[in-house]
């Protein structure tokens, strides 16, 4: 079932019929939800504080420049007068803003626009007051007019002929009421079966769903957004950090090296953030089911497990539920189990902020830019110099604010410190360098960093992480250090209570190459029977989300849970008892190449025609990814005087040695007796050696091969073959260099035995 080409094209503009008592008549309203008009024009899809205010919402984000009309069909069922509401709000009013309002617009009706300006009223979501307005019967056409390109804002507009009611305007009762007006059915359309729900489509909900289809479960995947990737889609555009492939588990990563962008700069380009492939990577997994544009909002419980989640379609208002034995909380806000009274911990002090940044370009021609009196009023001192056209990670606010009920206020707060820093650089102080600048993009999706975080059995702690505690589930390698945030001095002075810039503060003590093993009992919730999460809201510490939240890092988290929801599958059990009584299995499925799939849980595993792993990107190379025996140059026994080196890329573990004039001896031994391809590292310069002489001892004898260390290792990825040879189980065997007359430096980095089969 193509479930997202169907929910495109399903519209509810549906007439609510109310009897008039007192005159007798049949009284006519229409709920026309601006996110369901036929086309949305140049207006963004907002719709991230459903929670807050109750809906989606379309947000005229132009930047300073009046976006495209969105525009749709209404069938009005009877002639007469009738009354408009426009929910909408003027968003700067909380804060008593200077100036007009800055989200006006008009709305058009049969190209005529009414009387009011919206956006001009109150500083909560209201019911503005549109008049009244004289339709004919038959087709309406009906337009939002955005008058300024600064964020004007409508959610949801109402006509009736009834001229004394009036909608309401409590969000308790505002729910049911649109459910009436909209016609929508009582009950949900119901999906599946599943066996997994994965709910936030982020590079955590990404990698659970994509891991747990390819070990043979089904999947619905849910995702409130029109794209993939969460704050690394082209939406929020935060760059993907994070080695992947390290530790004891090097094939954990792959999933994630499929579908991570390789932006240059963050943020970076549209194109650089790569929507496209990540869809396409979910579309090529027949076990998932994709609900791209579903909000989930409710779920049903029996006891200590989930039984349900609902979503609704956030362009139709179709609600949908979706039942299966498990589900993964991967809203990055803990949503699901919040809603299903999972224990949860907010960090109680100056947590990460949320982001919305920016990106602009210098033009060969003067640009203008409008004044904006009601934005933070910023001169060019009162913020960091945007040098490389870039407003990057650290135009971040909402450090003390309630993380989840003040998120819209937090998003507006950083619109306008931006319009204030591009009112200095236009419009004050800045205006003379600034003439041909161009704001060119300006994240109205805000990247959040720190919310709920969920608790599991391992509530993981700095500590742990920086006294290298080794739990026996540690599985997923975290490798960026502990980078907690914090509003930065300089900028604070015009806005101490609410700042906008922050500044990284970086801990010392995670291992940076191979990783920190954050253990599987972090990714379940310690109260609720079936709930797994992944990415920035598992159980850890406030300190220890400072490492483990970067995307590659939650991705890989992804990947153990989808994999650990198989082994719940194939064994009607619990996650927690996956760690209980199946850890080996799990184990051994994190030990599988990302590409592997079955067709079932009982199901042999295979690789499918054309399914390549990608090529890794990090320099380093973790030898447990190598097939076979591998004795690092740091295990070799060495004479001379050799020098360490990390240029020449790619390397196994750590670094190479190079030098001239010593000798190394790489020792080892083989378990099972049987024929190895002996291969030898290469790091092609030309300042190496062409005639470095190698001995291999084996089972049979010696043999000398000279090598030329300027020639790249055709073998993926660095190495040499030196030839096959046969070595006896329990034996002494090693690999010899003699660097004491070679014509160049000579290159150490690892002797790799592949078995031979
Ligand atoms: C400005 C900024 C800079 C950062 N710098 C870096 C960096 O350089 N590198 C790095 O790797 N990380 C960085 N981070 C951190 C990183 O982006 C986050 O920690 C990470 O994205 C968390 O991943 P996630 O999958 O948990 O959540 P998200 O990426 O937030 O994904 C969650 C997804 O779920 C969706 N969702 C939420 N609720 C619902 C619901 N109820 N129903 C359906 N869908 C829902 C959301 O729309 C979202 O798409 C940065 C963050 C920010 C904001």
């Amino acid at each position: 079932m193509n479930v997202l080409s169907r929910s495109l094209c399903s519209l509810y503009l549906l007439a609510g019929v109310i009897l008039l008592p007192s005159l007798n008549v049949q009284a006519e309203s229409l709920l026309l939800e601006a996110e369901s008009f036929d086309n949305h024009g140049g207006w963004g899809l907002d719709t991230q504080f459903i929670e807050i205010m109750g809906s989606p919402y379309l947000l005229a984000h132009g930047l300073g420049r009046p976006v495209e009309d969105a525009a749709t069909k209404v069938q009005i069922p009877v002639s007469g007068t009738y009354q408009v509401y426009v929910r909408t709000k003027d968003w700067v009013a909380q804060w008593k803003a200077k100036g007009e309002p800055p989200g006006q617009f008009q709305v058009l009706v049969n190209g005529k626009p009414l009387a009011t300006t919206f956006g001009t009223t109150g500083a909560e979501w209201n019911w503005q007051n549109g008049g009244k307005v004289e339709l004919a019967a038959g087709e309406m056409d009906l337009r939002l007019h955005d008058l300024t390109g600064f964020d004007g804002r409508c959610d949801a507009i109402w006509l009736t002929n009834d001229l004394s009611a009036k909608p309401p305007e409590e969000s308790a009762q505002l729910s049911s009421w649109r459910k009436k007006q909209l016609g929508l059915p009582e009950a949900p359309e119901e999906m599946g079966p599943f066996d997994l729900v994965v709910i936030g489509g982020g590079y955590s909900g990404l990698g659970s769903a994509i891991a747990a289809a390819r070990m043979g479960i089904k999947v619905a995947l849910i995702q409130n957004r029109p794209v993939l990737g969460g704050n690394g889609s082209s939406e929020i555009r935060v760059w993907a950090q994070g080695l992947v492939r390290r530790g004891e588990y090097p094939h954990i990563g792959e999933i994630i090296d499929e579908i991570t962008d390789h932006a240059t700069k963050s943020p970076g380009t549209y194109e650089e953030f790569g929507d496209e492939k990540k869809l396409a990577v979910v579309q090529a997994e027949p076990n998932i089911s994709l609900f791209l544009n579903h909000h989930a909002f409710k779920v049903d419980k029996d006891g200590k497990k989930i039984t349900a989640v609902y979503a609704f379609d956030t362009r139709t208002s179709a609600v949908r539920r979706f039942s299966a034995p498990l589900f993964s909380d991967c809203t990055g806000h803990g949503t699901i189990g919040y809603l299903a009274d999972a224990d949860y911990d907010i960090f109680d002090g100056v947590r990460m902020g949320m982001s919305n940044m920016w990106a602009w370009e210098e033009t060969d021609a003067p640009q203008a830019f409008p004044q904006t009196p009601w934005a933070l009023e910023l001169n060019m001192a009162d913020f960091p110099y945007p040098r490389d056209f870039h407003g990057q990670w650290f135009w971040e606010s909402g450090f003390e604010k309630d993380s989840i009920n003040d998120l819209e206020k937090i998003r507006d707060w950083n619109l306008r410190a931006v319009y204030g820093a591009w009112n200095a650089m236009k419009n004050k102080d800045g205006a003379a360098d600034h003439r041909n600048a161009r704001l060119t993009w300006l994240a109205y999706i805000g990247g959040p960093r720190e919310s709920r975080r969920l608790m599991g059995d391992v509530i993981l702690t700095e500590e742990d992480i920086v006294s290298k505690k080794q739990f026996p589930d540690g599985m997923v390698p975290s490798t960026w250090s502990i980078d907690l945030h914090y509003p930065k001095r300089q900028y604070m002075q015009k806005y101490p209570d609410n700042p906008f810039i922050s500044v990284a503060e970086h801990g010392e003590g995670v291992d940076k190459r191979y990783g920190y093993p954050v253990p599987y009992r972090c990714f379940y919730s310690r109260n609720l029977d079936n709930l797994f999460m992944a990415g920035r809201c598992i159980s850890v510490t406030h300190e220890a989300l400072g490492t483990v939240r970067v995307m590659r890092t939650c991705g890989m988290m992804g990947e153990v849970v989808g994999k650990a929801a198989s082994v719940c599958i194939k064994h009607g059990c619990t996650p927690r008892e996956v760690y209980e009584s199946y850890l080996e299995q799990l184990k051994e499925l994190a030990r599988l190449p990302g590409v592997t799939r079955r067709d079932d849980v009982d199901g042999p595993f295979y690789v499918r025609d054309g399914d390549e792993t990608p090529e890794s990107n990090s320099p380093y190379v973790n030898a447990k990814s190598l097939d076979g025996i591998v004795i690092d140059d740091k295990q070799a026994k060495l004479t001379g005087t050799w020098a360490a080196g990390t240029g020449l890329k790619p390397f196994i573990e750590e670094s190479y040695l190079y030098g001239r004039g010593g000798s190394a001896v790489f020792p080892f031994e083989v378990k099972e007796s049987g024929r190895y391809d002996v291969r030898f590292a290469m790091g092609k310069h030309e300042n190496r050696a062409t005639n470095v002489p190698v001995t291999v001892v084996h089972a049979n004898g010696e043999e000398k091969i000279v090598i030329n260390q300027q020639e790249t290792g055709p073998i993926k990825p660095c190495f040499l073959s030196l030839g096959t040879f046969q070595f006896e189980a329990g034996q002494k065997y090693e690999v010899k260099v003699d660097a004491s007359n070679v014509n160049g430096n000579c290159h150490l980095d690892a002797v790799w035995l592949a078995p031979v089969k």
